[in-house]
């Protein structure tokens, strides 16, 4: 009935993009934690076209499909990417009070409290970096609802997910910097990006941490993209239009992936 990982982690921003059209997939599925079966959506992530932002959350088309991004339970609620998988921690933490309480807390918008359900299952495996991955995503659903005391709590929660598990990389602490700047915790923020910038980071990360300074300086906690901190990506002289904006949105994805991937 169950395997030894959770299912496949939505991941760093979201879901990795797949290189063919996206959209998603009904089949029955038979719930890793109840047994019971549901009918469910297998998403397959489209390349995001525009700039993600500062926190790399990506852009359209891929923002707007978060709702398809987690498949849950109708029974027992829990909650994954693929349900027909589960870390054996999993089976218990689903029947615990602070996990019903959380799927049943109706003054959180209903996206919201499916990514926080899904950060506590990761947590109780003690996935804590996806932990705070999940919650930065609740907070992403609490700025589509218009929620920002909500999104605000939940991007210090992602922090402090964060900073309780392993070290941090360089993508991490750029996304704890705007995490921080965009709680409104501007002190932190700006301490962190100061010792970020000390590191002498690639350009690009640079760059983008120039920024955050500047917003931090003014207390700016508004939603920013990377196309404020980077360059424009050349134009190429013999593609289309519709090509150009799609390569150039799959473009700031992979040069910012890269980016931050570099050792
Ligand atoms: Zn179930």
């Amino acid at each position: 009935m169950s395997r030894p990982t959770p299912g496949p982690p939505v991941g760093r921003n979201g879901p990795q993009p797949a290189s063919r059209a996206g959209g998603s997939r009904s089949a029955d599925v038979r719930c890793a934690v109840c047994g019971t079966e549901s009918r469910q959506s297998r998403f397959r992530p489209v390349p995001p076209e525009g700039a993600p932002d500062l926190d790399l959350r990506p852009g359209e088309p891929l923002r707007g499909t978060m709702a398809a991004w987690l498949q849950q339970c109708p029974h027992c609620g829990y909650v994954a990417p693929e349900i027909a998988r589960a870390h054996p921690a999993v089976i218990e933490a689903v029947g615990t009070a602070p996990f019903r309480a959380l799927i049943a807390d109706a003054t959180h918008p209903p996206l919201s409290r499916r990514f926080l359900a899904y950060a506590y299952v990761l947590e109780e495996t003690g996935a804590l970096h996806a932990a705070a991955e999940a919650t930065l995503q609740a907070a992403w659903a609490a700025d589509d609802a218009r929620k920002p005391e909500l999104a605000r709590a939940w991007r210090g929660e992602a922090v402090a997910l964060w900073r309780a598990g392993p070290p941090l990389d360089t993508e991490q602490t750029v996304r704890v910097v705007d995490a921080l700047r965009r709680s409104e915790n501007f002190e932190d923020a700006g301490a962190t990006a100061e010792q970020l910038a000390a590191s002498h980071p690639p350009e690009a990360v640079a760059g983008v941490i120039a920024l955050e300074q500047r917003l931090i300086a003014l207390r700016d906690s508004g939603r920013h993209t990377v196309a404020s901190a980077l360059p424009p990506p050349a134009r190429r002289p013999h593609a289309t239009q519709s090509n150009i904006a799609r390569r150039d949105g799959a473009g700031w994805w992979e040069r910012l992936r890269r980016i931050f991937r570099r050792k």
